[in-house]
Formats: C-alpha cells, structure tokens, sequence
C-alpha cells in the first residue's frame, strides 16, 4: 500500500480546494491500494482519516430511492468519505468537473421510464455536455419491481449511458426488487469498497455499525418494524350499482409516535387469503403443519403462506421447476414462446398453475424457496394530521374480479375490506413522499387532477390548507364512472366548494353519457383560466393511474400552454421543464 501526498494545511488551497484536492487524488487511485492521510495519521493509526468526496444522485417517484440514498450517504460517511445526497432534478447545479465518484441511486416507474424527478438528468446525458463525465467513477443502484417486464429499466439505462460516454464504473450495477434491502446492502459495501477499500476506510465503521445494531430495538416504527395498527373505520365510497368497490378507511396511530405528512403515503403488510392458502395446500398435497424455515425463523407451512410469501403471482423460480417437471410448462418456456407464455399467464395465478400440473410435486421445503416474500403495499394518504390527529386516512380500490373461473382477490385491498377485524391489527409504516408537497407559501394556488383513487391525497392537500389557513386558490378535477355511484366525498367536496375553500371544483363523470368526459376534457374546456392560474404561479398536481391518465393529462397541459399561451413546442417543453425543476408540476402516479 501506497500513500498519496497530502496536502499540506499551509498549502496556497482554501479548505474547499483542499478537501477537493485531497479527495480528487483518494478517487484517481481508489481500488488500486492507496490511501489518503491526514498529517497528523499513520496508517493504523486511529486518526487516519480519508476524505473523499462523493455525491449521491438520486431519483425517486415514492422516496425510496431517496431515503436509501441518505441511508447510503451515512454509512458512506462513517468509511471516511465527505459524500452529498443530490436530487436529480438538480443536476444543472452540479458542476461536474469536480466530481470524481458518483453512486446513483434510481428507480424505475411506469413503463421502464425515468422517475419524474430524472428524467432532465436522463435528457441531459444524452447531450454533448455529458460527455465531460470521462473521468467519473460511477455505479448503480436501480430499484425495481420484477413483476414488471421493464424491470429497473431507468438504472440500467443510466449505467449503461455512463459508460457508454467514457465514466468509469467501479462497482456493477445492483438491480433491486421489492425486497431490496440485502441486495442495497452488498452494493453499498461493494460500491463504497472501490471508492475507499474496506481496509483504508476510517477507524470509525465498526464503532458505527455496533451502534447501530444495539440501537435498533429501540428504534422506532418503520418499514423494517411496522407498527401493528388498529382499523377504526371501513367504509364504501360507492353508491349500490356502482361497478366499482372503492373504501375509505381510518386506521388509529394512537401510541405509535408514527408523523406524517399531508403527500405521503402509508405501506401495509397485508395478510393473504386463507381460504387461497387453504387451496394451495391442498393443490401442494400439504397439510400446513410442516415446520418450514422462513425470514423471521422457523413456522408453520399455513402461517408462511399467509403471512410472510407471495402466493399469487407465480414467480420465474417456480415457473422454471414447473418446467422441469412438466413438458407443457417446459415448451411454454422456450424463449421462441414468449408471447404464448405471457398470454398462458394472464389471468393466471399460481394456483392454476400448480392444479394444472398435478405432476408437478412439491414438499413444504422445497415449495417455499420458490416464492418471492410479500412485499408491503404503499397508499397515497388521503387525510391531513393536522385535521386528523392520531389517524392516517387511505382510499383503496378493493380489487376483485373473476378469471379461468375463479374469484381473484388484491391482495392488500381485500385484507383491509374483508379480513381485518376488532381483534387483527395492520402493520403499517409511513413512506415519506420524494416531493408530492404542499407549495411551502400558503398564498400559492394549486390545481389538482385526481380521478379515481387520485382524489386521495387532495382530500389530504384540502384537509391540511383548511387547517393551516392557508389563502391560495384551491382547484380540483376529480373524474369517476358516474356521478350518482362513484363520486367520492361529495357532500364534503361540495361544501367546500360552496364555502370557498374549493375554489373550483370541475368534474367528470365518464360513463353519465354516450360519449366518454374525462378530466383532461374538463382542462381543456378551462385552457384560458387554467393558464392564467400557471401564470399565477401555480403548483399543477396529478395523481391516480400512470399507465393512460397521467399521459392524457400531461398531453391536455402541454395542449393548454400552446393554445391558451400562445408557445411554440419548444417553448412549452422548456415551460414544463422549468415547473418540474421549480417543484410545480408534480405526480404521484401507479
Ligand atoms: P380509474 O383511473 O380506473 O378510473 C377513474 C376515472 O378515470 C373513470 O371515470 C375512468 O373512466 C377514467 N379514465 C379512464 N381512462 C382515462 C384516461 N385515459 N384519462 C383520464 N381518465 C380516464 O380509477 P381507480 O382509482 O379505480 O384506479 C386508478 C388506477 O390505478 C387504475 O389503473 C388501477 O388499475 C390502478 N391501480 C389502483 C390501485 C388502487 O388501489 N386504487 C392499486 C393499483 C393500481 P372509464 O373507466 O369510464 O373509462
């Protein structure tokens, strides 16, 4: 092992310069058994202390990605390096001649798209200016969700563009499932390895690490210790004959010391089905007794698949041992019968696979391996703690539908509606929203666009301006089937609206005539008043399905600018970039 030069307190650099220049020479000879002292250390000695800086780029839709990127910046920190947490939106700011080590922490949403707030970052790398990254060193943590075909998409791309212009990656790129956190682990030591090797890293780690584990039965309730919750109320939103099951409900916080705020969301663990456990038992040959390890230790067959496994979708683990088991499944497999598998699947659970190959034999042990674990869901929060204190608020679709002739349940919504009663509890944490908020200036307009269960966190937006007084206008679009089944929290929307503190309330009720209304029909029959309310300052929200409403809408508002502001397309791409750079154009869609 070698030691880089220091940098010398009396040299012509101010502390800037220095710890620049001091970091500049630990990334050009990270990896390669160098490391950097201070003049008072010694290798070996305690008070050697690396200082290398990294910055930790994030993009997020739900703050997932940014939460593990301050997680990471911590523990970065306690190996001795000097690291900043960057939102990618803020990529402009970053002058990246002095950046030497960057780790990107990345989502992915929609359909293999960038999250909102990376997208600009993703833009610009394709441009000249990225080609200035040459001497980066670089790696990935890509988040993702393996039930979708772009599974972490946005990582990979970025890791692949950041090479493809000459960066350097230090560590491969980590592709995450909902399970991420052994995998964010090992590319955390991994990654945070190459930067400062393990062996140089600053004498503080284990100090760090020991504490940490001693504190974490303490720790208070999060995604890693859910806080067992009681349900207090569960309530239809839907009038009979409606087509549609949508519930609210009101969960207690009482004795959780659980904050959050108006825009984030609440994960639940939810309990399967027993009747469906009950089924796959049977189809299994099982009797539910079997001892079976799990995540938590040793329990019953019954009680890992209720509580701790996946048990509908079936994974790539147990379609491949199907396989091997059964020539059909095994053919249905072969890469040139992709598209048959696919529509082979739809619909299908892992219940009609296993009854339809009885050949297919598996034991308790041998089954369990096969499953993903089951994973929390998260809810937009449609309610405001300082209208609600002590309780958290959600409105769910509950999910129910029939197919190959039998009645499929969401997995989470049917355990709220159906399954949680006086003596079961939900186990709950709060995800904090990466940037679904309240403008900080009261006196901001905002507009709204929630059709559907996209109504919930403006309930929660209309709850919280109402109890901090705050002036500014206040415009919602709400859209459902029909107005006399489906139109959530009317007689409070209403009274809002006749009280003033909903300045305007535009609905659209989709199936109340021949043709379809949706609420980018109502936007745009309003381009004039909804520009000038831009114009005005305005923070424009969305929330509810991505997959065709927030495209529609993000098209009626690229629509308005044009017409009713008069811009040519250039200038309504650069409008829309500058509001999500300013926080004013913000989303919260699934
Ligand atoms: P939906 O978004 O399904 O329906 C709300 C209203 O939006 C209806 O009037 C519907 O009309 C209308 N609509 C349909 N297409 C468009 C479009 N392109 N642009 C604008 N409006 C449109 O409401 P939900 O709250 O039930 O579901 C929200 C979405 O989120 C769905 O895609 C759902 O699959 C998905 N989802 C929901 C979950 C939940 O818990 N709510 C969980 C996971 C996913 P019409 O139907 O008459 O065409």
């Amino acid at each position: 092992m070698q030691i880089i030069p220091f940098i010398p307190e009396n040299a012509p650099f101010n502390s800037e310069q220095r710890l620049w220049l001091n970091g500049y020479m630990a990334g050009l000879f990270a990896g390669k058994g160098y490391v950097h002292v201070s003049e008072a250390g010694a290798l070996g000695n305690n008070s050697a202390t690396a200082s290398v800086p990294l910055l930790i780029l994030f993009g997020s839709q739900t703050g997932t990605a940014e939460k593990l990127a301050k997680q990471i910046a911590k523990e970065s920190k306690s190996r001795g390096c000097v690291p900043r947490v960057t939102d990618a939106a803020e990529h402009s700011k970053i002058d990246w001649s002095k950046e030497i080590n960057l780790l990107v922490v990345t989502s992915t949403y929609g359909d293999g798209d960038m999250p909102d707030n990376a997208q600009g970052f993703w833009d610009w790398l394709q441009t000249d200016a990225a080609n200035s990254l040459t001497h980066l060193n670089f790696s990935v943590l890509a988040l993702g969700d393996t039930n979708y075909e772009q599974f972490c998409a946005a990582g990979k791309k970025i890791d692949a563009r950041l090479e493809q212009i000459g960066a350097k990656r230090i560590h491969p790129l980590a592709d995450c499932d909902l399970d991420y956190e052994a995998k964010t682990k090992s590319w955390q030591d991994g990654a945070l390895a190459a930067i400062i090797p393990v062996e140089n890293s600053a004498a503080g780690h284990v100090a760090i690490e020991e504490k940490s584990s001693a504190t974490s039965a303490a720790e208070s309730y999060s995604k890693t210790n859910p806080f067992p919750a009681r349900l207090l109320t569960n309530r239809k939103l839907n009038a009979d004959g409606s087509e549609k099951e949508t519930r609210h409900f009101e969960i207690s916080l009482a004795d959780s010391g659980l904050n959050y705020d108006a825009g984030d969301a609440l994960g639940i663990f939810p309990t399967n089905c027993s009747a469906l456990v009950e089924d796959l038992l049977a189809a299994l040959g099982c009797n539910g007794d079997e001892i079976v390890a799990a995540p938590g230790g040793e329990l019953s067959f019954r009680k890992a698949l209720a509580n701790t496994f996946d048990i509908t979708k079936p994974s790539p683990e147990l379609l491949q041992r199907i396989a091997e088991k059964n020539s059909a499944v095994r053919e249905l497999l072969a890469s040139e019968h992709k598209d048959d598998l696919r529509k082979w699947l739809w619909g299908r659970e892992m219940i009609d696979l296993l009854l339809a190959t009885p050949d297919a034999k598996f034991s308790a042990a041998e089954f369990l391996p096969l499953l993903k674990k089951l994973a929390p869901r998260l809810y937009s929060i449609s309610s405001s703690p300082k209208a609600h204190a002590g309780e958290v608020h959600l409105t769910i679709n509950v999910v129910r539908h029939q197919s190959h002739g039998r009645t499929r349940k969401g997995v989470a919504s049917t355990f709220l509606a159906d399954r949680v009663n006086d003596e079961t509890r939900v186990p709950i944490f709060v995800q904090t929203s990466h940037g679904f908020r309240l403008p900080a200036n009261g006196d901001t307009p905002v507009i709204m666009v929630g059709p559907g269960t996209g109504v919930a966190p403006f309930r929660a937006f209309l709850h919280e301006r109402r109890a901090v007084a705050a002036t500014g206008k206040n415009w919602l679009f709400f859209g459902e089937q029909r107005a006399a089944n489906d139109f959530y929290y009317r007689e409070e929307l209403e009274k809002m609206f006749t009280d003033g503190h909903l300045t305007k309330l535009s609905t659209a009720f989709s199936r109340n005539q021949a043709e379809k209304i949706y609420v980018q029909n109502r936007m745009l029959e309003n381009a004039a008043e909804l520009w000038s309310w831009l114009e005005a300052g305005a923070h424009f929200y969305v929330c509810g399905d991505a997959s065709r409403m927030a495209k529609d809408v993000d098209a009626a508002l690229h629509k308005i600018i044009e017409t009713a502001g008069g811009k040519s397309a250039d200038d309504v791409k650069n409008y829309l970039a500058k509001m999500k750079t300013d926080k004013r154009y913000q989303r919260d869609v699934y």
